[in-house]
């Protein structure tokens, strides 16, 4: 029994890969060459969780693993029941013949928003009015910690996608149409991986149980597309794509970015997924990129068209332009066939898929998943933890901004007096948590309603407010009377665009859905009123702008709303400034600044202040 014992474990010491003690580099090199064509297609491969049964995992050696859109393994699953799920499909993974851990990635992009009772940041397009590098910094470590926390490693974020037409469904994923403000908030990289990483291999290794693994995404141009159609042709001269689209991604390489993911949208023609020039020769060769590149959600089969149509073809054409783990969450076999049958016919060289493999095994390496592949639950509470919550709510503060304040001759309405006698708040946005998260958000296109998680919402954050003895009247859709009738002191409307995702977010009109014009008109008639926006860009406004009083926009904040209610009525002041330019009418878009017929209804930059009614406690950071 003991020579047994003895043999075992000189044979797990042989294998050199699974020595922490060996550099990552060795350890990859080491582990390659142990592996059969097979098992290194399997790791170029990641499939959807529901796909991922034991039997899947070892039968194609498979590599990674997804939760798209809203995908969980059982509605409202606590951070146990995640990391309980994860841990299972790990085993799997581990029970084959070299045990290469699989790599589990989910779309945490305000947040960890698939997840009940996680906190939900405002979009980065509220982030990008912040221009805070370090509560960016922040955010992303918030984030980490609650992806780690239900065992997932890697997070699809940041979107660092530069939105130069608000018509663009994604505009909310955006910071900002000016690539500065991009680049300022790729802290969001330092925080969800660790900081100070130069190149992947420099990854903070010891951070492992609280970091994760980041997606610098899509790219490149996914912001620039004709007419802000999504997943649409970016037409760019050199100075456009590498001057505005390109910078962020150069700072993403200098903060060690572990993924890439590849744009389903084109530039100048060439689809991303097939772009060998800008994928291979560019961000792997000229940038220097260390990690791998990651298609989007089926985007291989969109490089055809119809998608799917040749699929050998598409298989061909990613992978020898650049792409190394493809996210392929239904068709895998066909994939792995295809890909194994193209190496075979030496169409794809070996040595483009020991490049791909090296570089996913990099990652894994750098994450400890070899070391630590199983997670713990030690973390389970940090999901919507006090201190995160606080953080978005800070947030929250400094992503509104102040359009409007009083009408001409009049003086300001904000900030709003805590001790009036009778206030209403309306409209469809002011008691829907649902529509304040806005898309990405439980569902791939977000929810409606309360009750499905923890947060406030504006109605809760204006009640828990105001003075005990001021009476808050709510009243979603009120009739044109009911405000005179009703004697109010003033009125907060809430309205704004409903939760949208991708090209179902593509509008070309822009407009406020209704009822909310019709509660503009009918709050405001006859009582001083506030209007608070909750829209993922800007949108027209041009014609109510007269019948108001005071306009914020707070776009898409979260769950945090009482970040809201703390800048309404005085606790902080307003500071945001806006990180997009307001058009008037759609028929000017796309504009943005530097554009020779630049007539907009607030201009980039634009935002009003007021002074906090006494002085807050200052929040420290560490830099
Ligand atoms: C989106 C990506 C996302 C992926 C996985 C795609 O449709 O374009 O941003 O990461 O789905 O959910």
């Amino acid at each position: 029994v003991f020579l047994c014992f003895q043999a075992s474990i000189s044979q797990g010491e042989q294998a050199m890969y699974k020595d922490p003690m060996q550099p990552i580099e060795a350890r990859i090199t080491d582990l390659l060459g142990k592996m059969t064509l097979e098992e290194k297609v399997g790791q170029m491969t990641q499939i959807e969780r529901e796909n991922a049964t034991a039997n899947v995992m070892t039968s194609y050696f498979i590599g990674s693993v997804l939760s798209g859109g809203g995908s969980v393994p059982k509605v409202n699953a606590t951070a146990k029941e995640w990391v309980d799920m994860v841990n299972r499909i790990q085993q799997g993974a581990l029970s084959t013949r070299l045990g290469i851990p699989m790599i589990y990635g989910i779309d945490a992009v305000h947040g960890h928003n698939n997840v009940v009772n996680a906190t939900i940041f405002p979009h980065n397009v509220g982030l990008g009015v912040t221009r805070d590098p370090q509560l960016v910094k922040a955010i992303g470590a918030a984030t980490a910690f609650e992806v780690r926390a239900t065992g997932i490693p890697y997070a699809f974020a940041p979107c660092i996608a530069v939105c130069r037409d608000p018509r663009w469904g994604r505009c909310y994923e955006s910071y900002s149409e000016d690539h500065k403000i991009v680049q300022q908030l790729t802290t969001l990289i330092d925080g969800l991986q660790g900081q100070a990483a130069t190149d992947m291999s420099g990854m903070p290794y010891v951070n492992g149980k609280t970091k994760v693994a980041g997606c610098s995404k899509h790219y490149v141009g996914d912001g620039g597309t004709a007419n802000g159609i999504n997943e649409n042709n970016t037409i760019v001269d050199d100075s456009s794509l590498y001057g505005i689209h390109m910078p962020a991604y150069v700072d993403s390489m200098a903060k060690g970015i572990a993924t890439v993911m590849a744009s389903y949208s084109s530039v100048n023609g060439v689809k991303m997924h097939a772009n060998e020039h800008l994928l291979t020769d560019h961000l792997k060769d000229k940038l220097g990129f260390q990690g791998f590149v990651i298609s989007d959600w089926e985007g291989i089969d969109r490089i055809t068209s119809p998608p799917h149509s040749n699929y050998t073809y598409s298989i061909q054409a990613s992978i020898t332009a650049g792409v190394d783990m493809v996210m392929v969450p239904y068709q895998y076999i066909e994939f792995i066939n295809g890909l194994v049958d193209l190496v075979k016919k030496n169409v794809i060289p070996m040595s483009r898929i020991d490049d791909a493999v090296t570089r996913i095994l990099r990652v894994k390496f750098a994450m400890g998943l070899f070391d630590n592949p199983v997670g713990d639950y030690s973390l389970v509470n940090e999901v919507g933890s006090q201190k995160h919550r606080e953080l978005a709510r800070e947030a929250v503060r400094k992503s509104l901004v102040l359009l409007k304040n009083g009408k001409p001759g009049n003086p300001p309405l904000l900030p709003l007096p805590k001790n009036a006698g009778k206030i209403l708040v309306t409209g469809t946005h002011a008691d829907n948590l649902g529509y304040q998260c806005g898309g990405w958000t439980i569902e791939w296109q977000g929810v409606s309603g309360n009750n499905w998680t923890a947060g406030t919402t504006i109605l809760d954050a204006v009640k828990k407010t105001v003075d005990k003895k001021t009476k808050v009247v709510y009243k979603m859709n009120p009739s044109e009377d009911y405000p005179k009738k009703t004697k109010l002191d003033f009125a907060i409307v809430v309205v704004g665009e409903v939760p949208y995702a991708e090209t179902r977010g593509d509008s070309t009109n822009l407009t406020i859905p209704d009822p909310g014009p019709q509660i503009i008109e009918n709050a405001c008639k006859t009582t001083k009123c506030v209007v608070v926006l909750i829209s993922g860009r800007p949108v027209v406004i041009q014609h109510y702008l007269d019948k108001i009083d005071a306009l914020v926009a707070a776009w898409l904040p979260g769950s945090e709303g009482q970040g809201v209610a703390d800048v309404l009525f005085g606790d902080f002041g307003f500071t945001g400034k806006l990180a997009r330019t307001w058009f008037k009418s759609v028929d000017q878009l796309p504009m943005n600044v530097g554009d020779p017929k630049y007539d907009p209804l607030f201009p980039f930059g634009f935002g009003l202040e007021t002074q906090p009614k006494s002085a807050p406690q200052g929040i420290k950071r560490e830099l």
